[in-house]
């Protein structure tokens, strides 16, 4: 994937838009919404296919983004029609991104999508190359972008497509795009019932669609044009390309009892919620009296990501995660602002290494100005409205988040059941799923979401997990200005909620005491001194709260994601790698099946787990995954035993 990525270059004529990069429009000057109707809705038969659709995600995949206008009459389509319990999946590919501000001057055209477009300007993510999914509607939408070149992208896709929008401008003046291994990518992400259409009728087109499999027909054009196509697919479903065996995902079972998942955290409650997004009823098992009780109790994070000077894997699952939740962040702002605020973060350089790296991060240029810029001390201390010690690192869209009101809000909904003080001792497999040990119930779908606890279960207790200890201090505001951004460096420290500022934290590792320390106090108190002196000296004096909680982090700082292998059998059908790590293994990965986990967020819970619940949920009702194959592959919880077979160490 690039590491890079331009927006589009625009000329507009009126109202609309054209690329000086393809040099062609973006929709039909005799009416864009006309259009689509016709050359996507119609042919594609999406009014009868909407109607008829009941439960689980409805899937359409386009080839070129553009204005979002195509999206915004599905999703228009999909509320009129659809039931209140499916969820409209649409992923686009797009390489050129229009600017926020280039989208919403397109779509002040129009009025009739002022809602959908507003949700859309509110959560569209910066121009970085990968995944980015924004959740619209309460979750009966979700929109995955693919940002970077459809034939870099898609490849990454897992998904299966029930309608394909195939709209890269005209093959004439695109023909980088219409190839062969667009096609083959098309075929591979098709089934039995895939549809697609095109506005255009050109010979390239039809052959390449013809020779993977679609039964093409030539139907009238819109407007002018005489011809288009359309078909459906016939071909052979193809296995994933490129992804290593072991790390498929499992077939997904029919859904017909309640999925169970236990602890009800950040990871628990927005798996919860990402689950009944898609009309799946859940219940959610806490061993405390409410949610929110252990590493999610702080009552404010930060919400930022720490970025490379040059992205990494790792980096690129924490900027889709952070996108993510702010987009689910910033319609909450003012209605309900005790969730949270995207106030902006400084990232202070308080060491002469730091700002080196900082630096390096500004002049690689990977990152637009709108997702970071380097400030000076005094730019900060403008921004932060406080005296800042050092230059810093502004992430204008980042902020701050309460989680346990946070994971209130996500529990919400009328498919989700709380049961508190519901300890579960251990899992127990039978014939027909899981029974839950020390309590009444059995499920054939579980995702374990405790943390450091899903060491307590026989199945998961090889995970390589690891307790923080980290004290968090809590202390009056003081008379005088507030404090306006969040600030990191060595600690962070958030804007005042509810008249009181929350600041630390310490990191012990293996530390597992939850007693509250005053040199913990201390610690924190001198970070806060070393990055805002005069609001740390404005603080020192007065009494403080202190509350202590356990981070759960595994080996390599990655959260643990996906299914649960069935590890004794899964090591003797790959124990091959330890001879041979290029073994042509067909065999499909051994699981537990129905068993999932979601833990190992560490101290990043806020970015990490809300997309981390939409890749859970998506793996058990088998939607399309919300990250890339190789991001997904990073989190996958047998990733540890694969490393470790190849190096003979297992
Ligand atoms: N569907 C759009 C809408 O509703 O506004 C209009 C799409 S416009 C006709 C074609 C889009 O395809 C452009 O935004 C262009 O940047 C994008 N595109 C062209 N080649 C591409 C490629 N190789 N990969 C991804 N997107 C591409």
């Amino acid at each position: 994937m690039t590491e890079r990525l331009a927006t589009a270059r625009l000329q507009w004529q009126e109202s609309i838009p054209e690329s000086e990069q393809f040099g062609d429009i973006y929709f039909n000057r005799a009416g864009g919404v006309a259009e689509t109707e016709h050359v996507f809705i119609q042919a594609n038969n999406l009014v009868e296919r909407f109607a008829a659709h009941q439960q689980g995600s409805f899937v359409i995949a386009e080839t070129g983004f553009g204005t979002g206008l195509n999206f915004l009459c599905a999703r228009e389509l999909w509320l009129q029609q659809a039931s209140e319990q499916g969820q409209l999946h649409f992923i686009s590919c797009e390489k050129y991104p229009l600017t926020r501000d280039d989208l919403a001057r397109a779509l002040s055209a129009f009025p009739e999508f002022a809602d959908g477009a507003a949700q859309l300007i509110d959560s569209y993510p910066e121009p970085v190359p990968g995944f980015f999914t924004l959740r619209l509607d309460q979750g009966r939408v979700l929109l995955t972008l693919l940002l970077g070149d459809a034939l870099d992208t898609l490849p990454q896709l897992d998904a299966r497509v029930d309608a394909w929008f195939l709209d890269g401008f005209a093959p004439a003046k695109n023909p980088e795009l219409w190839n062969d291994r667009l096609f083959a990518q098309i075929a591979r992400l098709s089934g039995p019932g895939t549809s697609c259409a095109t506005f255009t009728a050109a010979g390239i087109v039809r052959r390449g669609l013809q020779a993977v499999g679609f039964d093409i027909r030539k139907v009238p054009g819109f407007g002018r044009k005489r011809e288009m196509i359309s078909g459906s697919f016939q071909g052979e479903p193809v296995r994933p390309a490129g992804q290593p065996i072991w790390f498929q995902r499992p077939e997904h079972g029919t859904i017909d009892q309640p999925v169970i998942v236990i602890g009800a955290g950040l990871a628990g409650a927005s798996t919860a919620r990402a689950l009944a997004d898609q009309g799946i009823p859940v219940r959610v098992l806490e061993r405390h009296a409410e949610p929110a009780c252990e590493g999610s109790g702080n009552p404010q994070g930060a919400l930022y990501a720490k970025l490379p000077a040059k992205p990494t894997p790792h980096s690129r699952f924490h900027l889709a995660g952070l996108s993510y939740t702010a987009g689910l962040i910033r319609p909450l702002q003012h209605e309900q602002p005790e969730i949270g605020q995207l106030c902006g973060v400084l990232q202070l350089a308080t060491t002469a290494k730091e700002q080196t790296r900082q630096q390096q991060l500004v002049d690689t240029g990977a990152y637009p100005e709108s997702l970071v810029r380097a400030v000076s001390a005094s730019a900060a201390s403008e921004l932060a409205g406080q005296d800042c010690a050092h230059p810093a690192l502004f992430f204008p869209d980042a902020g701050w988040v309460s989680p346990p009101a946070f994971c209130r809000l996500l529990l919400d909904h009328p498919l989700i059941q709380c049961h508190y003080n519901t300890p579960v001792a251990a899992l127990h497999q039978t014939d027909s799923g899981w029974q839950l040990i020390g309590t009444a119930f059995t499920a054939n779908q579980v995702v374990v979401c405790c943390a450091n606890e899903a060491l307590r279960f026989e199945q998961l207790a090889q995970l390589p997990l690891k307790p923080i200890r980290g004290q968090t201090s809590q202390v009056d505001q003081p008379p005088g200005r507030p404090l306006n951004t969040v600030v990191c460096g060595e600690g962070y420290i958030s804007p005042p909620l509810n008249g009181r500022y929350c600041f630390g934290a310490s990191f012990k590792l293996r530390d597992t005491e939850l007693d509250v320390r005053d040199e913990e106090h201390q610690h924190n108190q001198d970070i806060l001194q070393r990055a805002l002196p005069t609001l740390a000296e404005s603080l020192a004096g007065q009494p403080r709260q202190g509350r202590v909680a356990l981070r759960c982090s595994s080996a390599d700082y990655l959260p643990l994601v996906g299914p649960v292998p069935n590890l004794p059998a899964f090591i003797e059908t790959y124990a091959k790698l330890r001879d041979d790590a290029r073994w042509p293994f067909d065999a499909l990965p051994p699981l537990l099946p129905g068993l999932f986990v979601n833990t190992g967020h560490g101290s990043k819970g806020l970015i990490s787990c809300p997309i981390s619940a939409q890749l859970t949920a998506a793996l058990i009702s088998g939607a399309p995954l919300p990250l890339e194959a190789e991001l997904v592959q990073i989190l996958h919880p047998a990733r540890f035993t694969i490393k470790n077979l190849i190096r003979q160490t297992l």
